[in-house]
């Protein structure tokens, strides 16, 4: 439920209200930047008496929300929520792109690659530290260490990073170092983990499960906005499908229905949806065709080299290439680069 508070609706007004969804045992949440001053209400197992709210002083409206996700719904919040991270503004008329390789491997392996995102356009840096890897035997990533590389990399470069936090037991020292925190499409539901992330309040990178269904996609977001922490970016990174040719299928036609129906940003990964190197340009620019606020995108200063994921990781200078075919196709979508 949604209830509408009149623009000269008063602070004691405000307060009335909240004061009456708290006895009646559920949670108010501040819309963050509504146009309109509004109070989601969430934690209604069954039906509430939506007149006893609207009969209250500087009440205008009260709405139910009919979708299960209330919080991630247009209907809730009918303007674009936009996620600042650093330079990189996520949900803005402006793209914005990640890039980095799959996994922090040295510290030469940054420095060589990150002052080139950089001069091709890239507001924000990707490097995994905790790699969700399929086997127990295959590295794990650098831990702590790759923390602390990624962090000297943001010194001298200016540039934020992004970095996937696997368990509710790193996230203190992961939150402590990245600026946005990750949840990998493995994590999608895990429900602890995007709570304790919700709590952090910063940034979050929301990647969508491996079979999960829209519902179930905007149901996991639901966690972390329930938190208080409105500051997440969807991310379309491909599902399992019957289709041998690709890694994962990519499913481009989520991003304008996610657009349709969510106030979140959404961004797509078209790497590991791909998984080689040569559909990273096609996916990307169907993804920005599609409404797409941007991407992420692994790059490896020597991919034929690379720990992890070096088929479908891009050399530096195609990235560059790709920047610039996204600057030019970025106008008819009225975006910019
Ligand atoms: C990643 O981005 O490093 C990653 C492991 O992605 P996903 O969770 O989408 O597989
Ligand atoms: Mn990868």
């Amino acid at each position: 439920m949604l209830v509408v508070m009149s623009k000269n609706a008063s602070a004691g007004d405000i307060r009335n209200v909240i004061s009456l969804i708290k006895s009646e045992g559920l949670t108010p949440h501040d819309i963050p930047g509504a146009i309109r001053t509004a109070i989601g209400v969430t934690g209604n197992t069954g039906a509430i008496h939506t007149e006893r709210f609207a009969v209250l002083p500087g009440v205008v409206q009260v709405i139910r929300v009919t979708s299960p996700f209330k919080l991630v719904s247009r209907e809730t919040k009918p303007e674009n929520t936009t996620v600042k991270v650093g330079n990189a503004v996520f949900g803005g008329e402006e793209l914005a792109i990640i890039a980095g390789p799959c996994a922090v491997e040295s510290k030469q392996q940054i420095e060589d690659v990150i002052l080139k995102l950089k001069d091709a356009g890239a507001k924000m840096i990707r490097g995994g530290v905790y790699k969700p890897r399929t086997s127990p035997y295959s590295f794990q990533g650098l831990g702590l260490k790759g923390l602390e590389i990624l962090a000297e990399a943001r010194e001298k470069s200016g540039l934020p990073f992004v970095t996937e936090v696997l368990d509710i037991e790193k996230l203190p020292e992961v939150a402590d170092y990245a600026d946005m925190l990750q949840i990998g499409a493995r994590n999608m539901q895990n429900f602890p983990l995007l709570r304790s992330v919700g709590k952090t309040g910063k940034p979050v990178l929301l990647k969508r499960g491996i079979s999960a269904t829209l519902d179930e996609f905007f149901m996991a977001a639901e966690y972390i906005l329930a938190e208080g922490n409105y500051n997440v970016v969807l991310c379309e990174r491909g599902i399992r499908t019957f289709a041998k040719h690709t890694r994962f299928t990519l499913d481009i036609s989520v991003i304008p229905t996610i657009k349709k129906l969510s106030h979140l940003p959404v961004i797509a990964d078209p790497s590991h949806s791909g998984g080689e190197r040569d559909k990273v340009l096609p996916l990307s620019l169907g993804s920005i065709g599609a409404g797409a606020d941007g991407l992420i995108v692994e790059v490896h200063p020597e991919p034929d080299k690379a720990m992890l994921d070096g088929l479908q990781s891009l050399y530096p200078k195609q990235f560059e290439q790709l920047m610039d075919k996204i600057r030019t196709i970025a106008p008819a979508v009225e975006r910019s680069l």
